[in-house]
């Protein structure tokens, strides 16, 4: 070997180790690929709401590319009316095109609220170019069918119903929101309410931080954020209920006791905390349950804010019924 040989060679021997080096100091500190810790409870309450509620959660190991593409939603023979953010199936008759266009509209319209609600908006084509699928569906049945096709089941009632998919290692889509046929302007399933509802629980799931460890979810919670947000007729509480059998502290029996309950939790707590912490409470619960967040927010025990909720519960009960007279 010639000097200039052994120079490139001894060159060579000590760039390969410098490598090997250098290699094994970087991706000593890279975390491993795998699971994130979702916890026991976080599934069992994903499971929970699938079962029972308006929202449908399926926990998968993995996203794939063709999971984003709208091309693999399911169209069924559904016509389309989209723009950057959004694709509406709607059926070819009677006045549908029509609803389609406001849906579209009302859909846009929410992006501005929810991000001031939640402190931000997760756009569906932040991940590959997505869009928020909304489906306008005309008869109980054809609900169904696009329930079953999207997420495997339907309920027995719901005016809208939204599909997220989570996967272990983070990600999250929305597979769809599917608006059933009562759903319509000025109707008492008024559209734009529940686009506004539907799209809070889409916007919701994505602000959630999964793996937190702490306590319990509480049904009213989610039902609650959504139709605050909405503003929509959930807030009406049956002339029935007995405010004093009910505590924030427990999920109702009824699950559409949560409607109500969570409506004036968040009502009760805006009015006697003002605006600014009200978003700090909606950001703090991304993170820990709400029933820690509420004193940690507002510096009053879970009891007395109980308190606050229940003679609010009360006054509206009376101001609800009374203009209903
Ligand atoms: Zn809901």
């Amino acid at each position: 070997m010639n000097p200039k040989n052994r120079i490139f060679f001894i060159g060579f021997i000590v760039l390969s180790f410098l490598g090997t080096i250098l290699t094994f100091i970087f991706n000593r500190d890279a975390p491993p690929v795998s699971a994130l810790e979702i916890p026991q409870s976080t599934i069992d309450f994903f499971k929970k709401l699938s079962d029972l509620g308006h929202i449908k959660i399926k926990l998968v190991d993995s996203l794939e590319v063709d999971d984003y593409d709208n091309e693999k939603d399911y169209a069924d023979d559904f016509k389309k009316l989209e723009d950057e953010n959004f694709i509406i199936f709607y059926r070819d008759a009677g006045q549908e095109l029509e609803r389609a266009q406001k849906t579209l509209e009302y859909a846009n319209e929410a992006i501005n609220p929810l991000a001031d609600f939640f402190g931000k908006y997760y756009y569906a084509k932040e991940a590959k170019n997505r869009k928020l699928p909304i489906y306008l569906t005309v008869s109980q049945a054809d609900f169904n069918k696009v329930a079953v096709n999207i997420g495997g089941s339907t309920v027995e009632w719901a005016a809208g119903l939204t599909f997220n998919s989570f996967s272990t290692v983070g990600e999250t889509i929305c597979n769809g929101i599917i608006l059933n046929f009562m759903v319509q302007d000025g109707e008492s399933t008024d559209l734009k309410k529940v686009v506004f509802h539907e799209m809070a629980h889409y916007n919701h799931f994505q602000c959630m931080d999964l793996t937190r460890t702490e306590k319990k979810y509480m049904d009213w919670e989610v039902e609650g954020i959504a139709s605050y947000f909405a503003k929509d007729w959930n807030k009406r509480i049956p002339d029935d209920k007995n405010i004093s059998n009910y505590s924030i502290m427990e999920s109702p029996k009824n699950y559409l006791d949560s409607y109500w309950i969570g409506y004036h939790v968040f009502s009760a707590f805006e009015v006697n905390y003002n605006s600014n912490n009200f978003h700090k409470l909606i950001k703090e619960s991304y993170t820990k349950s709400i029933i820690d967040a509420i004193p940690s927010v507002s510096g009053v025990s879970v009891d007395s804010f109980e308190k606050i909720w229940r003679s609010h519960c009360n006054r509206q009960k009376g101001q609800l019924s009374a203009s209903k007279k």
